[in-house]
């Protein structure tokens, strides 16, 4: 029997695996494409303390990026450049594999082609249930994983409820041959959130947006608007798609089960950003399971400290950055435009870059010094903040 299951070999359910095989656990990882990283919609930027934290292959980056220039909705820009890089493109598929392939050197076990469609726990056992060439199996482990992604079905169907809150994405790879740094647009293309361009390798682009509604036709109109503004060679571009998780589930543990990376919802809710909350999520995930099974105790009680842990580590950056979410999406185009007005005038953007306040990856440091400039919080109509003042100057010490 197999101590551990883990449904996805996504970079979380790959990592969890490396880890816990890591530690001598017999790990099985059960994936549902052929392959690891086949027919994934991400950008693939992740920063550089992603990369050192983690150890990324190398040969999975595409390319590095220090600037970027950001389009307000009437057109107003704002530069934002560091000498040093600050993040990376992956080649997700290059990447995905290289976790999986890390994960399979240190002993975890893969079988491919095999889509779980249930788990059970019992006082004994997580029995998992999936189909593999048109044939249901069943196997039975210790503990399971779950590692999913963006599945609310199977997270619902095990009792650990749904993300309370997503957004869906769209897609696209583009010829762009005279794009050099990233450009983000806000304005009627992603109402709410953003559409990007992201420079990859030789000409080469990833265009996409975020949005609540019709992401594809969304993302094909402004595909359009680039073609005719020379940004793009061409629009008629196969489109993919995917959700992210802006809210946690319920739960992301019960006994014999814990949840990891999107399907816990360990995602930046301000940009949709998922690889690095997902392997901190993993790591701790391995490193509580490792503990439980070594204890054999796997009760929800139990487990429940990873829940405590990855909460203690991201729970803060979930809890601002969905704020933010909320009130940017109910901000004006007019308010969005005036915001980058009052930056740019004020020399704010220069002032948080200097002050090394924006960060790839913790973003409710630069919320806080933001709404810290009154011009700001009066326009955005800022009284009350959903927490202390006090965390804040802390937090920014
Ligand atoms: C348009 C878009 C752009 C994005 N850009 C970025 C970005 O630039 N940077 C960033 O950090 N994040 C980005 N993300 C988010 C990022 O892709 C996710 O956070 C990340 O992939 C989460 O990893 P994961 O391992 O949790 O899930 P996934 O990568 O989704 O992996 C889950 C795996 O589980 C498998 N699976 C699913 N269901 C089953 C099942 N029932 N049985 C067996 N296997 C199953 C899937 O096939 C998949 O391989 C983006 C997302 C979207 C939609």
């Amino acid at each position: 029997m197999h101590d551990v299951i883990i449904i996805g070999g996504g970079p979380t359910g790959s990592h969890t695996a490396r880890r816990l095989a890591e530690k001598g656990w017999k790990v099985l990882v059960l994936e549902k494409k052929a392959e690891a990283g086949r027919k994934t919609c991400c950008t693939g930027i992740i920063s550089r303390e992603c990369i050192d934290t983690f150890e990324i292959d190398s040969r999975a980056i595409l390319r590095e990026l220090n600037s970027s220039v950001l389009f307000s909705p009437f057109g107003n820009t704002l530069h934002l450049h560091r000498k040093e890089t600050q993040a990376v493109v992956l080649d997700r598929s290059a990447f995905d594999l290289s976790i999986a392939a890390q994960a399979q050197l240190t002993g975890a076990e893969y079988q491919f082609d095999s889509h779980v469609t249930d788990v059970s726990i019992t006082s004994q056992h997580a029995n998992i249930t999936g189909l593999r060439e048109g044939k249901y199996f069943q196997i039975t482990s210790k503990a399971a994983v779950i590692a999913s992604g963006f599945n609310p079905g199977l997270s619902e169907r095990v009792g650990l409820g749904a993300s309370k809150d997503y957004a869906a994405g769209a897609q696209a790879e583009v010829e762009a041959p005279s794009l050099e740094e990233t450009e983000v647009y806000f304005g009627d293309m992603a109402p709410g959130f953003f559409s990007w361009l992201v420079p990859t390798s030789r000409g080469k682009a990833r265009a996409g947006l975020l949005s609540r509604t019709e992401p594809g036709t969304r993302l094909n109109k402004w595909l359009q608007r680039l073609a005719e503004q020379g940004k793009i060679v061409s629009h008629d571009v196969k489109l993919s798609y995917g959700g992210i998780p802006l809210k946690p589930p319920h739960r992301t543990y019960s006994e014999r089960l814990l949840a990891v990376g999107d399907s816990a919802g360990q995602v930046k809710p301000t940009t949709g950003g998922g690889i690095y909350y997902g392997l901190l999520g993993s790591e701790i995930a391995a490193d509580i399971l490792n503990r439980a099974l070594a204890d054999n105790d796997l009760s929800a009680r139990r487990l429940a400290s990873y829940e405590r842990a990855w909460r203690r580590k991201l729970g803060r950056e979930l809890r601002i950055g969905y704020w933010a979410r909320k009130l940017f999406e109910r901000m004006s185009e007019r308010q969005i435009d005036r915001i980058f007005e009052i930056i740019k005038r004020s020399g704010i953007d220069e002032a948080l870059l200097k002050a090394k306040d924006i960060s790839f990856d913790w973003h409710s440091r630069t919320i806080m010094s933001l709404l810290k400039y009154q011009v700001i919080s009066r326009t955005l109509k800022v009284i009350n903040l959903p927490f202390k003042a006090n965390d804040i100057d802390r937090e920014q010490r």
